[in-house]
């Protein structure tokens, strides 16, 4: 899997100097229990690091700055213990260029009638702490999150995990380098979009290359490098020959190694962590690329076919915020129209993320009547069961659009013999007929990303983050 760096998240406390010094030392020791214990709880996927009570806007200007600068910091979470005047925060918060999220919680979760007295409530003053904080957000529209509950419940300490995989997704995806090998598929609209402006808002990189560069790199793969992956491909996979003479299975696995081998390596040289590819530019291939892509979707690149940069970039995206965990490149391939059969059969020729396979996946070569060129060997698995999210984006010239709805996936009711391809069915939560109609009047396209561990409100979190106009059909 393609790294990410160990990102950690800064957590502050507003406060003022009205009720004393005793209570702010009580407030940052309130804080330091509540970042110690949410790291303790096992459930978020970077660490929180209490920083300080902020209590001037000086130093909330300074602190932002901080986060701004560091690297090592995806993000700021903030909690009001007591009344933090908003006022203080403007200059700071304005400043801030990473995701935001308030922390709208209470140290106790009760009210403690038989001791309550004016000492406590100088201290715990978060129920209206909290909105007048969330007031200048408000006001200087700075899309950011609020979570709101108790922080010791797992419903809170849940919500701040999904959350802090989608802020350092934010941050990684303005280092997305998405390599295009050969252009768009031809007269195709949907996967087409102005890159410059995918650069300026998602961070997005999309560079072209003619097939000759990377045709050079695969042809000086070492075939000792192919053994290799040929024995590791073996020890995690079943190799069915079918109908081929042993020779010519046993090339046309190569080759796609090959293709592998020579891609990922120039796509590391360039420090590109997503591609496309296209049937229509093969020049000096043997093969379109089939298992070599599932392969490097498997390492954690982002894929579009047809040349669609746009989800190759996205895909990338949720990779990171998934931890490369069920999240697949999809095509609405073709339909069950029948009652109580309704569903989407999500495909591709050959380019299907076998970490959604429910089954061991088999390599296996087939002819592909597209794109003329030798029969490729590909991945053949069934996908899985359980609840799921469909998610692409379309470009408006006004804006971006990401169009998404929640989906029940299931497995294929039978064996499809003649359609050697890895395969997986769903349908809309909303049903096949609404979901489908909501999708295309939004305008979103064929191609998607499927994911069975993130959840709708994050990829809302991550659009809106990034600004972009939003499809979320419910
Ligand atoms: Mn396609």
């Amino acid at each position: 899997m393609l790294s990410v760096p160990d990102y950690e998240f800064w957590f502050v406390t507003g406060s003022q100097h009205l009720y004393g010094e005793e209570q702010l030392k009580s407030v940052a020791k309130d804080a330091q229990d509540i970042a110690d214990k949410l790291n303790a709880s096992g459930k978020l996927p970077y660490k929180v690091v209490f920083k300080d009570v902020m209590t001037t806007a000086d130093g909330i200007t300074k602190f932002m700055k901080e986060v701004n600068y560091n690297d090592k910091v995806a993000g700021v979470i903030t909690w009001m213990h007591t009344f933090s005047p908003a006022k203080n925060w403007i200059r700071g918060t304005e400043l801030l260029q990473k995701p935001l999220l308030h922390l709208a919680t209470q140290y106790l979760n009760n009210i403690p009638y038989a001791d309550i007295d004016f000492d406590y409530m100088n201290l715990n003053q978060s129920a209206h702490g909290d909105r007048e904080y969330a007031y200048i957000n408000a006001r200087l529209q700075k899309n950011n999150k609020i979570v709101y509950g108790y922080w010791g419940d797992d419903d809170v300490q849940e919500e701040i995990a999904r959350w802090e995989d989608v802020a350092v997704a934010y941050n990684e995806s303005f280092k997305v380098k998405v390599a295009r090998f050969g252009d768009t598929m031809r007269n195709v609209a949907v996967t087409e979009g102005d890159k410059v402006q995918a650069q300026i808002q998602m961070g997005w990189t999309v560079d072209y290359y003619g097939i000759g560069d990377l045709v050079k790199e695969i042809n000086a793969v070492d075939s000792a490098d192919v053994d290799k992956e040929y024995a590791d491909l073996e020890s995690r996979y079943e190799m069915v020959q079918g109908d081929n003479d042993a020779d010519k299975y046993t090339h046309s696995v190569r080759v796609q190694l090959q293709q592998y081998l020579g891609i990922k390596r120039f796509l590391e040289k360039g420090g590109y962590t997503a591609f496309t590819t296209n049937f229509e530019d093969l020049y000096g291939m043997e093969q379109l690329p089939g298992l070599a892509a599932q392969l490097l979707i498997r390492d954690g690149y982002g894929f579009g076919a047809e040349g669609d940069w746009k989800t190759a970039a996205l895909g990338r995206v949720m990779k990171i915020m998934s931890h490369n965990k069920q999240t697949a490149f999809m095509e609405d391939y073709t339909l069950d129209l029948r009652k109580g059969h309704e569903a989407i059969l999500g495909s591709h020729m050959l380019e299907v993320d076998p970490s959604i396979a429910s089954d061991k996946p088999r390599v296996e070569v087939h002819p592909l009547d597209i794109g003329g060129k030798a029969d490729p060997a590909r991945l053949v698995f069934t996908g899985s069961e359980g609840d799921a999210i469909d998610v692409t984006v379309s470009d408006f010239r006004d804006n971006f659009k990401m169009i998404s709805y929640a989906v029940d996936a299931h497995k294929p009711e039978a064996e499809t013999p003649k359609l050697p391809v890895a395969k997986q069915l769903w349908t809309p939560k909303v049903g096949l007929k609404n979901g489908a109609l909501a999708w295309m009047q939004a305008g979103g396209g064929h191609h998607t990303m499927l994911s069975f561990s993130l959840t709708e409100e994050q990829m809302e979190d991550f659009a809106t983050m990034m600004h972009m106009n939003k499809a979320f059909i419910k």
